[in-house]
């Protein structure tokens, strides 16, 4: 099975419902270009899934489906505030990121929660795009693969390999490079996927981890998405700033091919 490509938009806390629904209308009109192999995950803010998915349903769209930014570990209860996975899956979401930095950074997420969220979301099968990535500190000091590593053995190794080779999306998203404009070299992109491919491959085996699509993801935008996209371990895109405007997501989509 040769393993997909896709690319993920996160929009973050952007577009309001009105502009939101206009730019996914567009988005979804469009004559895709890519194959059964590429794929388009848009993850909009949670007050926008349930409206999507009824235009999804009426688009029929294979290729296009919907996440979520984040979900909370537990099923149900007193958790002001929370969204649990039961009631994204309800909503229309597919997938759902997980240990986005922005959520590590502001609400003190770590590997440990990030875990349970995946294992919640396994569970109501829904899919975890795991994102890792070191900040500049780190790099600097030349630290980031083992950075990296210890975030893929806290939230990941305990799965199988047949879970991981079958659910798990990762997305490699150096700290620096996200919403700055300063996209990884594709050197440095490609040394890093290829290290956590390796990681994957000594952990679960060789299928497994060339089953396992690994995202790039930090300021990636129509101009650098193609060669991004052709480095031999990227196998897409989680694109924020440039997910938010047709203009500048459609050509990432293209760059798939
Ligand atoms: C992100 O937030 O996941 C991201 C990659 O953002 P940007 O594309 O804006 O750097």
């Amino acid at each position: 099975m040769m393993r997909k490509k896709i690319v993920v938009a996160n929009w973050k806390m952007n577009l309001s419902l009105a502009e939101g629904e206009q730019l996914f209308k567009n988005i979804i009109k469009e004559p895709q270009p890519y194959t059964y192999n590429h794929n388009v995950i848009i993850c909009p803010p949670y007050t926008h899934i349930a409206r999507f998915a009824n235009i999804i349903k009426e688009a029929d769209k294979d290729n296009i489906s919907l996440g979520a930014q984040n979900c909370f570990d537990k099923v149900s209860g007193a958790y002001t505030g929370e969204v649990s996975v039961n009631m994204l899956k309800e909503a229309g979401a597919r997938t759902v990121i997980v240990g986005h930095s922005e959520r590590r950074q502001h609400f003190n997420e770590s590997n440990g929660f990030i875990k349970n969220k995946i294992d919640a979301l396994l569970v109501a099968k829904l899919q975890p795009i795991f994102c890792c990535g070191e900040p500049l500190k780190i790099r600097e000091a030349n630290q980031q693969n083992e950075f990296v590593y210890h975030q893929l053995e806290e939230s990941l190794f305990h799965l199988t390999n047949e879970t991981i080779a079958n659910n798990i999306i990762i997305a490699y998203e150096p700290i620096w490079a996200i919403g700055t404009g300063k996209t990884a070299s594709l050197a440095q992109a490609q040394e890093m996927h290829y290290f956590i491919r390796n990681v994957l491959v000594k952990q679960f085996g060789d299928e497994a981890a060339y089953n396992i699509p690994i995202l790039y993801g930090g300021s990636c935008t129509a101009t650098n998405a193609c060669d991004l996209f052709s480095c031999a371990d990227v196998d897409g895109g989680l694109i924020g700033g440039a997910s938010l405007k047709f203009e500048t997501f459609m050509p990432i989509i293209q760059a798939l091919k």
